[in-house]
């Protein structure tokens, strides 16, 4: 670990730090991947395993893994979001396909880490939302759990733990019970990414790093002096996708922001508990996610916020108000800490698409497959969308390719497109207000019951205008 830490914890014990050759000149390839990140990487991986013939490269304008793929909070989900909406609409044979598919992840993602002898600290210990600050958060679980049910998720997949059984898993203040589900692992997200490079690379795949793409066409990716021709192009660019017309507004680029103690004694994890290092957040609005990373400390982040014209954002003021409001957060959920230090604050920027419902897209005719808008549960579904795109682009048969979750007849313009500015920035900010008013009447816990509710039904309608 370097003397100087990096604001970002997991890029602090595993530097991003180019491997690879920048492309210099002009090349041509079957199939070129712009973007060293999750979706990318697995893209590139699958293809060159299904296709060893096939000749893939990959660009990354920094480093493998520099993005949020190196940077996330490191739950690994077997499942997408917003996966209800697409399995309710299923019939009994395709909802089980699809469910298999999604519960699946974790699963097929840990038999390429024994395979491949990637090493980043993956714990299948699943995932407790807990009820936990207020008392609308046990009845927003509850709510949630029969949406659940709806979508044909049973027991095994999803269940109510009450008080005892939830405060057992985790130690944090005034914890109602919650929803678990085994269908999740932690990992190092930057160790994933690394390996991950590697991986491609041994199979055989062209890594390009510190090589920005600057202009993108179908069948052309342009760099700084040279240019990558191929057949099929696939731009896995996430938060950044917006700097390209061609992308303009699939993804609303989001920040998410994070904090790292420092390592805690064992006799404070005997309080805290995740003792199988279950992921954890609790039920409110503000995405909150946090893991027992392997040098036990607690890591704890929640959504933020959306700079006006979609502009990705990788760089943080330490100091600033957003970190002091995660810190406080962390603290109310774990009076425990007393005085631990916060040692780490970093933060990066995650994709949404329309809907809050992510997608992959292969148009054959423009040389175009992509994959992304994971909402910020994109460690998993970044394994299954490389799977489909890379089946899709090499015409395999299998089920991947007609999940509820592919745009279809594989066309770019069916890619649902936000609006233009300035009607996200609106939208998320009155978004936020709304969020941020139901947190202040309900974890007050001083405001009276009508105007609790009140709020829960003004964040829930804003969402809904979002989307
Ligand atoms: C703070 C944070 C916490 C999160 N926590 C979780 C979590 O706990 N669980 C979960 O499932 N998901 C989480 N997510 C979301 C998840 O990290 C992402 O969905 C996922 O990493 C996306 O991977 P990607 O490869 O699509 O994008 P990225 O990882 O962002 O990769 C895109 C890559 O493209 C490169 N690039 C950009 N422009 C160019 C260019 N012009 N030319 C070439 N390359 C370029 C970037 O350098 C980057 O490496 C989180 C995200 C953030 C930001």
């Amino acid at each position: 670990m370097s003397s100087q830490p990096q604001a970002c914890l997991w890029l602090d014990q595993s530097p991003a730090e180019p491997r690879w050759p920048p492309l210099a000149q002009s090349a041509r390839c079957d199939v070129a991947v712009i973007g060293g990140g999750y979706t990318g990487l697995w893209t590139a991986y699958y293809l060159k395993r299904m296709a060893p013939e096939l000749e893939v490269a990959l660009l990354e304008a920094e480093s493998c893994g520099w993005g949020a793929s190196g940077r996330n909070g490191g739950w690994l989900i077997g499942g997408l979001a917003g996966q209800e909406a697409h399995l309710r609409g299923l019939d009994g044979e395709r909802r089980e396909q699809a469910r298999r598919r999604l519960f699946g992840i974790v699963d097929e993602v840990a038999a390429v880490l024994a395979r491949e002898g990637i090493e980043c600290d993956f714990a299948h210990g699943g995932v407790l939302y807990a009820a936990a600050r207020y008392p609308e958060q046990e009845a927003a679980g509850r709510r949630w759990l029969r949406e659940l049910r709806r979508a044909g998720h049973g027991e095994a997949d999803f269940r109510w733990l009450e008080r005892e059984e939830a405060q057992s898993q985790l130690g944090a203040r005034d914890v109602r019970g919650g929803v678990f589900s085994p269908h999740c692992a932690v990992i190092q997200p930057a160790r994933l990414a690394q390996g991950l490079a590697r991986a491609a690379a041994r199979l055989g795949v062209r890594i390009h790093e510190r090589s920005p793409v600057r202009r993108l066409a179908p069948g052309v990716a342009g760099l700084d002096g040279c240019e990558l021709r191929a057949d099929v192009i696939v731009p896995a660019l996430e938060g950044a996708a917006n700097q390209f017309p061609l992308l303009g507004r699939c993804l609303l680029p989001v920040q998410s922001l994070l904090l790292a103690t420092e390592p805690l004694p064992a006799a404070l994890w005997e309080e805290i508990g995740l003792a199988r290092r279950q992921a954890f957040g609790d039920l409110s609005r503000m995405v909150t996610y946090g893991q027992r990373s392997a040098d036990g400390r607690l890591v704890f982040g929640a959504r933020g916020g959306y700079r006006l014209g979609g502009r990705a954002q990788w760089d943080f003021d330490p100091d600033g108000a957003e970190f002091a409001w995660r810190e406080r957060l962390l603290r109310q959920l774990f009076p425990a800490l007393g005085a631990a230090a916060v040692q780490y604050r970093w933060g990066g920027t995650l994709g949404v698409a329309r809907a809050f419902t992510p997608y992959a897209m292969y148009d054959r005719r423009a040389g175009i497959a992509m994959a992304g808008g994971y909402g910020g549960e994109g460690v998993g579904a970044a394994n299954l969308m490389g799977r489909t795109l890379a089946e899709w682009i090499l015409e395999r048969d299998g089920d991947l390719t007609s999940m509820p979750w592919v745009v279809p007849e594989g066309r770019l313009e069916r890619v649902r497109r936000w609006a233009p500015e300035p009607v996200p920035w609106l939208g998320y900010h009155l978004l936020r207000g709304g969020y941020a008013l139901e947190e202040r009447l309900c974890a007050g816990n001083a405001a009276p019951a009508w105007a609790r509710r009140g709020a829960g039904r003004l964040a829930a309608a804003l969402e809904s205008l979002l989307a």
